[in-house]
């Protein structure tokens, strides 16, 4: 898609677990190449929105679309085939398996069938070329040197970078993160900016939620922000910034 064009388009997402709300009426829309931050406290409803987008847990009503295809009622498997990764909120490396079996992952489920039954039927020439592909990923992350080793042995912050090797490989035109920079060091902070910024100069769009506010305003293009399941305000990082309601909610001056 071209710079600037909308790519995903939530419009009126509600999301009710019983009798809360965690997500109310809220309408955003992502255009391609930017990076997009999704902030707010905790409970704000971030995570239940990401699982709505991603298919993951639909949304109670209103409608999201991506590529211009509406996906409120597609499954998580249609809508990654369609182009969309993610991250979780909490690490999901598999410590015993390799850097590039880790990585492999990613692709497996962009097959017609589910992970196991992929894995055990991937063509000879289909697995070469994913693991061509996975090493290409490792290296454009910086992690290729470390390809064969187990993923156990990785420094937190080199494990979130690889979960989104793993999410690269799957060639996605939206990559949604979850908290990347949770629990990391300053430096592995700023390993981790320096990634990003070059994966969107690269092409790839992103939805970012995070709650390094430091990181959040340095690297992201505009920001949506939530509070109760609802959104609080939109715009420019200094525009957030300067917007009252945001500062009294959120930042608490
Ligand atoms: P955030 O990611 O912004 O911290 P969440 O989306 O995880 O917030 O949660 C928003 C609200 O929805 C919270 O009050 C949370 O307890 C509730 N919630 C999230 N997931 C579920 C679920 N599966 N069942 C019931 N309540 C949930
Ligand atoms: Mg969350």
């Amino acid at each position: 898609p071209q710079p600037g064009t909308p790519l995903l388009s939530v419009q009126h997402a509600v999301k009710q677990f019983g009798g809360l709300r965690a997500v109310g009426d809220v309408s955003f829309e992502l255009r391609a190449g930017e990076i997009l931050g999704l902030i707010g406290p905790n409970g704000a409803g971030k995570s239940t929105m990401f699982n709505l987008i991603t298919g993951v847990n639909p949304a109670t009503s209103g409608r999201v679309s991506f590529l211009g295809q509406d996906i409120s009622r597609r499954s998580a498997g249609h809508i990654h085939r369609l182009g969309l990764s993610r991250t979780f909120q909490h690490v999901k490396v598999l410590p015993d398996l390799t850097l590039l079996e880790n990585t492999m992952m990613g692709g497996y489920a962009r097959g017609r069938a589910g992970i196991i039954r992929s894995m055990l039927h991937l063509e000879r020439r289909e697995e070469a070329a994913l693991q061509h592909e996975a090493l290409r990923q490792l290296a454009r992350v910086g992690l290729g040197d470390q390809a064969f080793a187990p993923a156990g042995g990785l420094a937190l912050g080199q494990q979130r970078i690889l979960e989104i090797a793993r999410a690269l490989v799957a060639d996605p035109a939206l990559l949604l993160l979850d908290e990347p920079a949770a629990g990391l060091r300053y430096g592995e902070k700023m390993e981790l900016v320096a990634l990003l910024r070059r994966l969107r100069d690269e092409g790839v769009t992103i939805l970012l939620v995070e709650h390094d506010m430091e990181l959040v305003m340095t690297l992201v293009d505009r920001l949506v922000v939530m509070n109760y399941g609802e959104k609080l305000a939109e715009g420019t990082p200094q525009q957030v910034q300067g917007n009252a309601d945001v500062r009294e909610a959120y930042l608490g001056v």
